[in-house]
């Protein structure tokens, strides 16, 4: 356990590449401080749990720090947190509560700078906390570090996170790339790699940055008795403070204060990976003193993980709707930004390849645009000889020979009509929220429909009897008759609901709603020719063929004439309340708004504008509701508008009440 917390430490503070994700570090560490504790015999002098960070390299010159840096220790959780200040007040006497400081945890490296007689000496990493590397000149280049200060001071020591901004961190990773060179995994190991160099001119042309936390100030004149104050006097003296610091009267204070930048820290320009909380009086923090490693009156509240390392517990193969074949792997439970995951996809047999991944293995996972998560890259090989897992030759559900598709990385199972998986995917699909919306069919409903052979196609719902529902497991008559009214219920459906329904490949949402403002009846669209579909903004060929192709299949139109007798096809369409009013501006919609987002959706686009699902310079407006999420964050930064939901009633005409 020693070695291997000790070769993670290695790679992310002396090789600036880290192979583990930081919660999965910090579970070993920790894990090793419980065994040292209860086994003290076997607590080993090169033990990562006695020092601070890294050690130093020969290419710079040493120094040894007036005073030791610490490290922090660090909680993932707010009852850790609250633990930590009940323990402080209770060890130390305290008859009030503590003020507290919260700052941002800037994600980046630990340097020193010494002034004497007000101006900048000399400045150094961080180190094993007692010695660091002598990285004056490098420092010097750094803007927000200044040569000296107006003061006068005989001898001043600051600390702070030299850091890299996210925009200066991915213009440098493209000219990596460009380049052939080494791409940086996030701005903390581009931050420490550009600081480390023995040219100081390839850190100047890096564009670092940085904030200071800390002061020791020697001088009879200036008294300062906060952590507070300090803050102040740096930055009276011209250093960079982050503005964002807070004086909290206690922990719940604090714990707010954390939530609060959970959330806004993604509009921030550069990393946070949590806050820090420090006790504010410069005398109680002299009382509490430190451990080897960290000061008692700090501690880390460190942001939930987006990603996090777990083991793949099988690998099974899921059929889709379209037939498609992927592999997903099944996970043991883990939580990741919000929810506790338990599977991932592997997107095709090609990339377990490109993966070498296997049962047994640890992976890094990440949800992928916030919502499915996907796995990065194994980070241990399953030592126990498991055979490799090989793509299925044939379909796990009707046993039919898979087939690959000219041009795709799939694998698909060609038997459309009769596997019973894809049956239940497109019914799955059928009912869901951006199709026919039938709240109550879900995964478990469809599968006993089609395992009892009630149901085959879409158009079998509405043929179904509240009778037939009670033949499934665990349906009363109460539900049976609910599930029956919600599936003749949804016949009342948009034209742009209905297209999206029918699963015709490549058309999704926002195709759908195209197809139906273009072509207006089900029929327009249905004997629509190749070229008016194409003349649509926005559709191409490959769209267009495959709609011409669903219409030109016999087939679907069995199907789809059940439908129409049944009268689930949309007729007419109500255009009377079409505007232009929004024409050439594009919304972006967050947060909870007084009606659902699709009202929204559709009265922007029934007068003319358009719907994005992210905040880019492009936006014209951003509609935002209660406690909107970071697109709101991401309109201020760009200076994009944000307008509520009277704004937008005006803009199009409608009175408020
Ligand atoms: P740390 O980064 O968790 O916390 C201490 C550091 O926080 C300070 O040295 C300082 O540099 C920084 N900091 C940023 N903003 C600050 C502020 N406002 N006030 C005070 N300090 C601030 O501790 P560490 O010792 O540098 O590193 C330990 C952590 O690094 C571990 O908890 C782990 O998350 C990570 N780590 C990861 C791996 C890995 O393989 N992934 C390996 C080693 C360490």
């Amino acid at each position: 356990m020693t070695d291997l917390v000790n070769k993670y430490a290695k790679e992310y503070y002396e090789q600036d590449s880290p192979t583990v994700s930081d919660i999965e570090y910090d579970r070993l560490f920790k894990e090793l401080l419980a065994l040292e504790a209860q086994y003290p015999l076997f607590k080993r002098p090169d033990s990562p749990t006695l020092r601070v960070g890294g050690s130093t390299e020969k290419r710079f010159s040493q120094h040894k720090h007036k005073t030791k840096l610490y490290s922090l220790d660090n909680t993932y959780s707010y009852d850790d947190l609250k633990l930590w200040y009940e323990r402080l007040q209770k060890n130390f006497a305290l008859d009030k509560e503590p003020e507290l400081v919260c700052e941002l945890k800037i994600d980046g490296l630990a340097i020193s700078l010494n002034y004497e007689n007000s101006h900048f000496l000399l400045g150094a990493t961080r180190g094993d906390g007692v010695v660091g590397e002598n990285i004056t000149n490098n420092l010097k280049t750094i803007k927000a570090i200044p040569y000296s200060i107006p003061s006068m001071v005989q001898s001043l020591e600051v600390r702070g996170e030299v850091y890299m901004p996210n925009d200066v961190f991915e213009s440098l990773n493209e000219e990596q790339k460009k380049n052939n060179a080494k791409v940086f995994a996030n701005p903390r190991n581009a931050a420490a790699g550009s600081l480390r160099q023995l040219d100081p001119e390839i850190t100047r042309s890096r564009n670092l940055s940085m904030f200071a936390y800390y002061g020791r100030i020697d001088s009879d004149e200036i008294k300062i008795t906060s952590h507070s104050q300090m803050l102040e006097f740096l930055k009276s003296q011209g250093f960079n403070i982050n503005p964002n610091y807070k004086v909290c009267k206690n922990v719940d204070d604090a714990i707010e204060y954390c939530k609060y930048w959970d959330v806004q820290r993604k509009s921030l320009g550069y990393a946070t990976d949590g806050v820090v909380v420090k006790v504010n009086d410069f005398y109680l923090q002299s009382e509490m003193g430190f451990t080897a490693r960290a000061p008692r009156w700090a501690t880390a509240y460190k942001f939930p993980p987006e990603e996090i390392s777990t083991i793949v517990e099988d690998i099974v193969v899921n059929v889709g709707r379209s037939g498609a074949v992927t592999p997903v792997a099944v996970l043991q439970p883990v939580y990741v930004s919000g929810s506790t995951v338990q599977r991932a996809t592997l997107h095709n047999f090609d990339e377990i390849k490109r993966l070498n991944i296997n049962i047994g293995d640890r992976v890094l996972i990440k949800k992928a645009a916030e919502i499915i998560p996907k796995v990065i890259c194994v980070t241990e090989h399953n030592s126990d000889k498991v055979s490799a897992f090989s793509a299925p030759e044939f379909c796990p559900s009707c046993n039919t020979r898979l087939v690959p598709v000219e041009g795709e990385v799939n694998l698909y199972c060609p038997n459309t009509y009769g596997c019973p998986e894809q049956i239940k995917a497109r019914i799955e699909y059928w009912a869901s929220k951006d199709c026919m919306d039938i709240d109550g069919i879900g995964g478990n409903i469809v599968s006993q429909l089609v395992d009892k052979g009630l149901v085959t196609t879409p158009a079998d719902l509405y043929k179904l009897s509240t009778d037939d529902f009670l033949k499934l497991d665990l349906i009363a008559e109460k539900s049976a008759q609910t599930l029956y009214s919600v599936i003749q219920k949804s016949k009342n459906v948009t034209l742009a609901r209905f297209i999206n329904s029918l699963g015709i490949r490549h058309v999704g949402k926002e195709m759908s709603e195209l197809l139906a403002k273009r072509f207006l009846t089900f029929d327009g669209l249905k004997n629509a020719a190749y070229n008016d579909i194409l003349s649509i903004d926005g559709i191409g060929s490959k769209i267009a063929d495959s709609v011409l192709d669903f219409f030109s299949n016999s087939y679907n139109n069995n199907i789809l004439d059940e439908l129409k007798n049944l009268g689930v096809i949309p007729e007419v369409v109500d255009n009377s309340n079409m505007s232009q009013l929004l024409q050439g501006l594009t919304f972006v919609i967050t947060g909870t708004l007084t009606n659902t987002r699709d009202y929204y959706s559709d009265l922007i686009k029934n007068n003319g504008g358009k719907v994005s699902g992210s905040v880019s310079k492009k936006t014209s407006y951003v509609l935002a509701g209660d406690n909107p999420g970071s697109k709101f964050d991401k309109a201020i930064a760009l200076g994009v508008k944000i307008i509520n939901e009277d704004d937008l009633n005006q803009m199009i005409g409608v009175k408020n009440e």
